[in-house]
């Protein structure tokens, strides 16, 4: 069996998890020449060398030589196209209309005095440099065994530590980017926005840096500076005395209903191979609309990965400006590479292609279909917050874990799609996993929290799985249900993107 997504497409996906065998009949009497692994693609139609091979009804490249029809296309039969040109792209010209609202939708969250909305009470120690990171990772684990204990409304206790910091030309362009990152990470909805700041005294990054503006509103007195104490177990007992005093203000917060418009998700996708295009990142893309009809704000990302689908973007673009921010993001990173000799075609992963993915055209034509159908509302650069409702693009590397981190500029659920599978998780939110086949959600059964892959299998449809994860992430930032990440306590590193220089 094999899916073929759109009825243009001259090559089909192998569904069955055993692949097929040379001499195999399959639907619409083509004959299997060659065993074809699942994920892979065979030839629905004779192409002769040069003709576009077709996938999700666009060009993922060209036959390098003649294919017989019921051939297995491989990686290097197939030539990759030219990344779409940003210069002429079509701007808001296929604008969605504003979809119907979805009505009383509603979760339990922490509202914050900045108008932000937890899905978690968390004490976040912010800090300033890496050097502080293993003395505030040891007061934390102290905190969490001596005081958290006393303070139930409390989850958790999560040093914000990190590579950054000190060592840095931190006046160069694109020093901003992990600055900015940090500094909203440490304001997080789900650390109520006050964090507790430690930081060394003579690093780069100094608190009036990190925080600019906010440092006054935070106060000078929430900042513990090591070099300033007589010893390690005095700087280790003035991060407990201020922690005890934060925790008994965060013990007091209680959850309320807010409305689902509060809901801030951040998506992503790891390890994918050729289900997530058909039925993870669709049943995602079915979600961002719930939310969006929801009045949420949803976020997907990874620039690499929605730079060869641009133009299928810029159209759906609210307004031209929105679709030249988009553009100039795609540009900035196209530098970017170029700068160190790559483009984007240095994405994709030996995963990648063992699951099926030829090249990263294919890969992000099934990558862009987590952002839905609405129109795109807004562009965020990297590690800025976001301020717009709707569907958003907002601007990260396609690398899990730092995508992860930047995302948590902005987010308070974070959903993250895979193929080949991933234990990622995040300290400071909920990451809901979803699988893009029903292997590997039997394989990882207490790692996944959704198996897409039933949609593969017809024993679901892409708007049921939809609807499952809407109400997943509902229950989940509500607190009545625990991601597999979480009951776990899976947290990966915050991994700061710095395009910048290092001294
Ligand atoms: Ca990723």
């Amino acid at each position: 069996m094999y899916i073929r997504v759109n009825e243009r497409d001259n090559v089909g996906i192998i569904v069955d998890p055993e692949g097929v065998g040379a001499g195999q009949a399959l639907p619409g009497a083509i004959t299997a020449r060659e065993a074809i692994p699942q994920g892979h693609k065979v030839a629905l139609g004779a192409m002769e060398a040069g003709e576009p091979v077709l996938r999700y009804g666009h060009t993922i490249g060209f036959a390098e030589r003649a294919i017989p029809v019921g051939a297995w296309v491989r990686e290097e039969m197939i030539r990759m196209p030219a990344a779409p040109p940003l210069d002429d792209l079509p701007l808001s010209t296929a604008v969605p209309p504003r979809p119907v609202p979805l009505e009383g939708y509603r979760f339990e969250g922490y509202r914050n005095a900045d108008g932000g909305v937890g899905t978690r009470n968390i004490l976040g120690i912010a800090t300033t440099v890496q050097c502080v990171a293993p003395t505030v990772e040891y007061a934390a684990r102290r905190i969490k065994t001596e005081l958290l204990p006393h303070f139930p409304n409390v989850d958790d206790v999560v040093a914000v530590t990190h590579s950054y910091g000190c060592g840095v030309a931190i006046d160069a362009p694109g020093a901003e980017i992990p600055i900015r990152t940090l500094k909203h990470i440490s304001l997080h909805a789900n650390a109520g926005g006050v964090p507790l700041i430690v930081s060394l005294g003579c690093e780069k990054m100094q608190p009036a840096r990190l925080f600019a503006n906010e440092l006054p509103v935070l106060g000078e007195a929430n900042v513990i500076r090591l070099q300033d104490e007589r010893g390690f177990a005095e700087m280790v007992a003035a991060i407990l005395r201020a922690a005890e005093k934060r925790l008994a203000e965060l013990d007091r917060r209680r959850r309320e209903s807010v409305p689902a418009s509060e809901l801030v998700v951040g998506l992503q996708c790891g390890g994918s191979d050729a289900f997530s295009g058909v039925t993870c990142n669709p049943a995602v893309g079915y979600a961002a609309d719930l939310l969006v009809r929801a009045g949420a704000t949803v976020a997907f990302s990874e620039v690499t990965e929605v730079r060869d689908a641009v133009h299928l973007l810029t159209p759906r673009a609210e307004t031209p400006e929105i679709g030249r921010a988009l553009i100039r993001e795609m540009r900035w990173y196209d530098e970017y590479l170029a700068r160190g000799m790559a483009d984007r075609s240095a994405n994709t992963t030996p995963g990648n292609k063992r699951g099926g993915l030829a090249n990263i055209v294919e890969k992000a034509l099934g990558s862009v279909a987590k952002s839905g159908t609405t129109a795109l509302r807004a562009v965020a650069t990297h590690g800025e917050k976001i301020s717009t409702r709707g569907l958003v693009f907002a601007a990260t590397p396609a690398s899990d874990f730092i995508c992860g981190t930047q995302q948590l500029a902005f987010m308070n659920v974070h959903v993250f799609t895979t193929g080949e599978g991933s234990p990622y998780g995040l300290a400071m939110v909920p990451v809901v996993k979803v699988s893009s086949r029903t292997a590997l959600a039997e394989k990882w059964h207490d790692l996944i929290d959704i198996d897409a892959g039933r949609i593969a299998t017809g024993r679901a449809t892409v708007e049921e799985v939809g609807w499952e994860i809407f109400q997943f992430i509902l229950e989940t930032a509500s607190g009545r249900r625990k991601t597999w990440a979480e009951h776990w306590g899976l947290a990966n590193g915050l991994a700061p993107f710095n395009p910048g220089p290092v001294t």
